[in-house]
C-alpha cells in the first residue's frame, strides 16, 4: 500500500477492452480516493491513453511504439505526467513499485512487462493468458518466488478460482471450462472456410478485443484457456473438460470427488471478474447487470466438436508434448490470426498453420525464459514461411 493507504495499481494495456473496463471498475470503486495509478500503457491509440492518464491521474503513461512518443508527449504536455515509449519502458511500467498489476496487453508482447511485475512481488491480475500459455511453469514460479498473488481475470478462470474451496484442492476431480461456441457454433467447415475477419469477430455474447473475438470463433481462445487452466490450477490435462454453453451465463465449474459441481454465474460482463481480481478476497459492489433467471429460462450445453474446431485438439497435443509447445502454439496462432485478418489466409487455414509449426518444432525445451523467447521467435519465422506458401497456393 502507498503511504496514503490507497492501493497502488498499474494497468498494462489500459486502452484495450479489458483495460477500459478496468478503469471503469477503478472508478466505480472510488477512483483516486481508493487507487494511486502508478502506470498505464497502450500502443497506437495515444489519444485515449492520454485521456485516461489525465482522468485517472496516472504518474506514468507508456506507449509501446516509439513512433507514438511525440504524439503522447504533446498530448500530455503541462500535465506533469511522465511519458515514455518502447519495449524497455513497457517493462519499466511493470517493474515500478505498485501493489497490483492488471496484465491486459494482448499477445506475447505482455509477457516481459508482466514478468517484471511478478518478479518484484506485485499481485498480478492476469487477463493476458498468453503469459501462461507461453511460459506456464516459469511464469508461475516467478510469481511464487516474487511473493505476490496470481489472480485470474479470464472469466472462466475467475469462475474456477471462485469455485475452488480452500483446503479442498485434493478433492477436485475436474474443472469444466464453458465455451460460448462463438458465432460459428452451428456452422459446417464448408461454411466457415470463406468467412472474413469482419464476420468472425462478431461475438454473440461478449464485447472484446479483436484477437480474442477471432479466437472465440475458431475456439483457439478456448484452446489457450485449457493450457492457462493447467498452469493456474496445477491439475492434469485429463481433468480439464470443455463444454459448449451458448448463453455464457455459467462462466465455468469445478467438480469434486463427492459428485458436487460448484459453478460461478453472472452476466457476460468482464467487470465482475476484474472487480474480483482488484479487491480479492473481498466482493466489491459493482454496477453490472444482474441475472434475471425467469427471463433466462434455460441454459443449454453441448459437447465441443474437435473436427470443426481443431484448436481444442491442438491444445491437448501441446500439453502432452510439453516443453515449449505452448509457446510455439501461441506464437504460431498469433501469426495466423494476423494473416487471417489481413486476408492472406482463410479462417480454417489458421489451425493448419499452427499444427504445421507445432509438428515441425517438437523437442524444444522451455526451461529458461531465453528458451521460451527463442522458441517463440522461431515459431513466428516458421509460421511466416508457411503462411507465405499457403497464400501463394490460394
Ligand atoms: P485489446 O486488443 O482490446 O487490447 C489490447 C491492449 O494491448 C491495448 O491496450 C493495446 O494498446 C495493447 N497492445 C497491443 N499490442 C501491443 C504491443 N505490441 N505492445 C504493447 N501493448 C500492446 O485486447 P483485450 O480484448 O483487452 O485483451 C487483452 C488480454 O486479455 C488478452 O490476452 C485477452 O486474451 C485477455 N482477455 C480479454 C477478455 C476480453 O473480454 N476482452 C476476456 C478474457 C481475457
Ligand atoms: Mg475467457
Amino acid at each position: 500500500m502507498a503511504e496514503t493507504g490507497k492501493r497502488r495499481i498499474s494497468i498494462l494495456g489500459s486502452t484495450g477492452s479489458i483495460g477500459v473496463n478496468t478503469l471503469d471498475v477503478v472508478s466505480q470503486l472510488g477512483g483516486r480516493d481508493a487507487f494511486d495509478v502508478v502506470a498505464i500503457t497502450g500502443n497506437a491509440n495515444v489519444t485515449l491513453l492520454a485521456e485516461q492518464a489525465i482522468a485517472c491521474g496516472a504518474a506514468l503513461a507508456v506507449t509501446a511504439d516509439d513512433a507514438h512518443y511525440d504524439a503522447l508527449k504533446s498530448a500530455l504536455s503541462g500535465t506533469g505526467i511522465e511519458v515514455a515509449a518502447g519495449r524497455a519502458a513497457l517493462i519499466e511500467a511493470g517493474a515500478r513499485p505498485s501493489d497490483l498489476v492488471m496484465a491486459a496487453i494482448v499477445g506475447t508482447a505482455g509477457l516481459a512487462p508482466t514478468l517484471a511485475a511478478a518478479e518484484r512481488g506485485a499481485d498480478i491480475a492476469l487477463a493476458n493468458k498468453e503469459c501462461l500459455v507461453s511460459a506456464g511453469e516459469l511464469f508461475v514460479r516467478a510469481v511464487t518466488e516474487g511473493g505476490g498473488r496470481l489472480i485470474p481475470v479470464d472469466s472462466e478462470h475467475s469462475a474456477i478460482f471462485q469455485s475452488l474451496e480452500d483446503d479442498q484442492h485434493h478433492a477436485v476431480e475436474r474443472i469444466v471450462l464453458t465455451a460460448s461456441g462463438g458465432p460459428f457454433r452451428t456452422w459446417s467447415r464448408e461454411e466457415m472456410a470463406g468467412v472474413t475477419a469482419e464476420v468472425a469477430r462478431a461475438h454473440p455474447n461478449w464485447s472484446m478485443g479483436l484477437k480474442i473475438s477471432i479466437g472465440s470463433a475458431s475456439m483457439f481462445n478456448k484452446a489457450l484457456e485449457i493450457i492457462e487452466a493447467k498452469h493456474l490450477f496445477n491439475i492434469r490435462p485429463d481433468q480439464i473438460e470443455v463444454i459448449v454453453h451458448p448463453q455464457s451465463i455459467i462462466h465455468s465449474m469445478v467438480g469434486y470427488q463427492d459428485g458436487s459441481v460448484i459453478a460461478q454465474l453472472g452476466s457476460p460482463d468482464m467487470r465482475t471478474a476484474i472487480g474480483y481480481a482488484l479487491t480479492y478476497p473481498e466482493r466489491p459492489k459493482l454496477n453490472v447487470e444482474r441475472l434475471d433467471f425467469a427471463k433466462l429460462a434455460r441454459l443449454d450445453f453441448e459437447a465441443p466438436d474437435e473436427v470443426r474446431f481443431p484448436a481444442l485438439r491442438l491444445a491437448r497435443t501441446a500439453l502432452e508434448r510439453g516443453g515449449a509447445q505452448g509457446a510455439i502454439m501461441n506464437a504460431a496462432e498469433e501469426m495466423a490470426f494476423h494473416a487471417f485478418c489481413a486476408g492472406r489466409i482463410g479462417f480454417l487455414t489458421m489451425a493448419d498453420v499452427v499444427e504445421d509449426v507445432m509438428d515441425a518444432m517438437m523437442g524444444h525445451a522451455a526451461t529458461t525464459m531465453d528458451a521460451v523467447f527463442a522458441a517463440d521467435a522461431e515459431a513466428r519465422r516458421r509460421a511466416d514461411e508457411i503462411i507465405d506458401k499457403r497464400e501463394l497456393a490460394a
